[in-house]
């Protein structure tokens, strides 16, 4: 494509990265903000910059918490200094975090190649090794840049290969002044409930039942708030109404595959169960649930291939108590992580979500009455009858009084409580909604982006 009047060659660069998050107070989305910050004015942005989370079953040392792409147009110059950025930041950062951090960043110009589209959706639910995304790095059009391990280019790849093409949802992330870094978040809590209640099309900003504040996180990083919703207008209106009783230095709106359940894509027989795997797995309730020390709910079901235990852990509160409902026969979909065996139990799903198919009849045997004086007779011993501990009278053939009982659980599909929600699960004010197709026009999003830009830019210090 020419454009006109300065015959320069236009092109398209997409830019990957993940795993430069850490402990030490540093975030993938933050310094995503910062590089948007100042590669803007050089380039167009061909769509939000998207979040991506992948697989969250793959044990948390071994993976980043959210990938990140960018989806630019340019001169080929401006494009080689948006790479420039890119790198200087992610070396810096390489060489400040700790050995857990293994950034990677993935160019690829021009079109996406379809096998990275197909790894990023295995990568929603699998494990990818470092070797299977490092093969990529003979295709001509794709860059490979690692520090240290350099696993981020697992992320980088699965954030490049998901369109968003399905449903989707945004995020507002505000960040803190980094001397604030590390102390509690000053907020007026009253303000989060009052942009709770006035944007319907937000979600999981509170949980009304735990009485917690969910916009703000608890660690380190520079994340002030994250606001989720359906639409831009949606979560900026929320922002507005927020209080936060600290200076903010940068915002950024992330398009992302949060709250989508996106994770869950796969059926499993329980023989195929493998650790680490996102899986939905279908069976029969055939060991009730018990509670272990520690408070974790655990029980077991089986299809034609095997039986796995499931377990609903303690923080998932309230939802044990209903999941402890289940008895031997239920018919269930489980969704949930693969949990490896450890020394104390067998490989385990981690449950996310549960869905009630049929729930067995549950009866109550009780003792029939005696005729003359209506008292609850007693057994008079095996296959002897009853006798009537009142009246002595004795009968040969009263049958045993069977009732069905209430279930407590019902056909349906059952959640934890937004506090044990992980970053993918599709919360039930969600249920319904499904953004496909609800892409923003390109020229919106660069007049939203540019107000982002333009706040951090004037704030950052
Ligand atoms: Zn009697």
């Amino acid at each position: 494509m020419l454009v006109i009047g300065c015959k320069k060659m236009v092109m398209q660069l997409h830019i990957g990265f993940d795993d430069t998050d850490s402990l030490r107070g540093s975030c993938t989305t933050y310094l995503a903000t910062q590089i948007i910050s100042e590669i803007f004015d050089r380039v167009i942005f061909l769509d939000f910059p998207k979040l991506i989370r992948l697989n969250p079953n793959i044990p948390f040392k071994t993976r980043g918490n959210g990938a990140i792409a960018l989806h630019l147009q340019g001169a080929q110059a401006d494009l080689l200094y948006c790479k420039k950025v890119v790198l200087r930041k992610v070396q810096k950062l390489a060489e400040l975090e700790e050995k857990n951090t293994n950034p990677g960043v993935v160019f690829i110009e021009k079109q996406i190649p379809p096998e990275i589209e197909a790894l990023s959706k295995q990568a929603m639910w699998d494990v990818i090794s470092l070797q299977e995304a490092e093969k990529f790095s003979t295709f001509p059009n794709i860059e490979l840049h690692q520090f240290k391990l350099g696993r981020g280019i697992i992320g980088g790849m699965g954030a490049l290969g998901n369109k968003l093409a399905g449903d989707f949802t945004y995020e507002h992330l505000s960040y803190r002044m980094p001397e604030n870094f590390g102390t509690e978040r000053e907020i007026d809590p009253e303000s989060v409930i009052k942009a709770d209640k006035g944007t319907p099309l937000t979600f999981n900003n509170v949980d009304y039942k735990y009485n917690s504040i969910m916009i703000t996180p608890r660690g380190a990083d520079p994340v002030f708030a994250g606001i989720r919703g359906e639409t831009v207008d949606e979560v900026l209106k929320a922002w507005k109404i927020v209080e936060p009783l600290e200076k903010i230095s940068m915002q950024m709106i992330f398009r992302t595959n949060q709250h989508t359940d996106q994770h869950f894509v796969k059926h499993f027989t329980i023989k195929d169960l493998i650790p680490h795997r996102s899986a939905i797995v279908r069976g029969k309730v055939v060991k009730k649930p018990f509670y272990i020390p520690g408070g974790h709910l655990i029980f077991s079901i089986k299809d034609e291939t095997g039986t796995v235990d499931c377990a609903a852990y303690e923080p998932t509160k309230k939802f044990r108590g209903k999941i402890n409902g289940l008895v031997i026969g239920d018919e269930i979909t489980v969704y949930g992580g693969v949990r490896p065996p450890g020394k104390n139990h067998p490989l385990t799903l981690n449950i996310e979500r549960l869905k009630v198919h049929s729930l067995m009849p549950v009866f109550k045997y009780e003792n029939p009455f005696c005729d003359e004086c209506q008292t609850r007779l007693k057994s008079a011993g095996k296959n002897k009858g009853y006798k009537c501990p009142k009246c002595s009278a004795v009968y040969r053939n009263k049958k045993v009084i069977k009732t069905e009982l209430p279930r407590t659980l019902q056909i349906k599909e059952y959640l934890p409580p937004i506090i044990a929600h992980r970053h993918l699960t599709k919360p039930r004010a969600r249920q319904g909604r499904d953004n496909t197709g609800k892409q923003m026009t390109n020229q919106k999003i660069q007049k939203i982006l540019k107000q982002l830009v333009d706040y951090s830019r004037e704030h950052r210090p």
